[in-house]
């Protein structure tokens, strides 16, 4: 019997976290996945092993997504070990939250070099490496939409991002390549708890009307809609997941 080509998505930042769920989740639709990440080496490997087990098609790749030369090569090493990519999933990001005033240089260089510049390198190498009809999935914030104090950097990282996949969505007419974004609320992941006291993570849980935190798995859910059959007809879209909060 001859095996069907499966499409292929890579995923970054995906050994924890909501990579992890979108990782987990695309497989499960049918995706050679490939997990890329950057420190979580064992969290990578644990991943593909478990979705090779469940006899999914899966590899790891560690990349800084910051740097234009790792990023090409997990689309290099993605070409040789599977194929052309099909979806592209920016989820890779970081979070310090502090008032702006308080905020040192490195903090504002680090947090925009991964969440803008690591999602600009992806999107470079992919309009040239993407297979015409796929799809990309970059990650925002609903913080572009609270405003809340602490996360000026953040969300004005995020902001770029929103800007970066309408703008994108238009350069790539011709192709068939959608390009939207998801906005998470708070999600209950290190990146959200981390530094937080049960107190505030409560006040968080009850901010928005479904009164709980995010799982990755609600993410998760909403990638796999704009990455798989249904979701064909949405571009340039910024997709908020969030019970309601904004
Ligand atoms: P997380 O649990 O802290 O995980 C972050 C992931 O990003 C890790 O897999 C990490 O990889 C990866 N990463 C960080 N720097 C990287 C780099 N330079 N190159 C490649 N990978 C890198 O965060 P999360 O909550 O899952 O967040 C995922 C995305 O959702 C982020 O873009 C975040 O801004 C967005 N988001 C999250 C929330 C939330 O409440 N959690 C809300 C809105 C938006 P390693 O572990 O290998 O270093």
């Amino acid at each position: 019997m001859t095996q069907v080509q499966k499409k292929i998505a890579i995923v970054t930042g995906a050994a924890r976290g909501i990579g992890a769920a979108v990782a987990q989740r695309l497989a499960s639709d049918g995706f050679a996945v490939v997990i890329n990440y950057a420190s979580s080496s064992a969290e990578a490997d644990a991943s593909v092993e478990n979705l090779v087990k469940a006899g999914h098609q899966a590899i790891a790749v560690k990349a800084d997504v910051s740097k234009a030369e790792d990023v090409r090569r997990i689309f290099d090493i993605t070409e040789q070990k599977l194929g052309t990519v099909d979806v592209l999933v920016n989820n890779a990001g970081i979070m310090k939250v502090m008032p702006l005033a308080d905020t040192s240089d490195e903090v504002f260089e680090q947090t925009f070099s991964i969440n803008v510049q690591g999602t600009f390198n992806t999107l470079r190498e992919a309009a040239t490496r993407l297979n015409n009809g796929g799809r990309i999935i970059n990650f925002s914030t609903s913080v572009v939409g609270t405003n809340l104090p602490g996360y000026a950097v953040y969300a004005g990282t995020k902001a770029a991002v929103e800007t970066f996949t309408r703008v994108f969505s238009k350069e790539l007419r011709g192709r068939n390549i959608t390009v939207n974004a998801v906005a998470p609320g708070p999600i209950a992941t290190d990146l959200f708890l981390n530094g937080k006291s049960d107190e505030l993570i409560q006040q968080f849980s009850k901010a928005a009307p479904l009164e709980r935190l995010g799982q990755p798995e609600d993410i998760a859910k909403a990638v796999s809609f704009l990455a798989g059959p249904d979701g064909g007809w949405v571009n340039g879209q910024i997709l908020r997941a969030n019970g309601g909060l904004v």
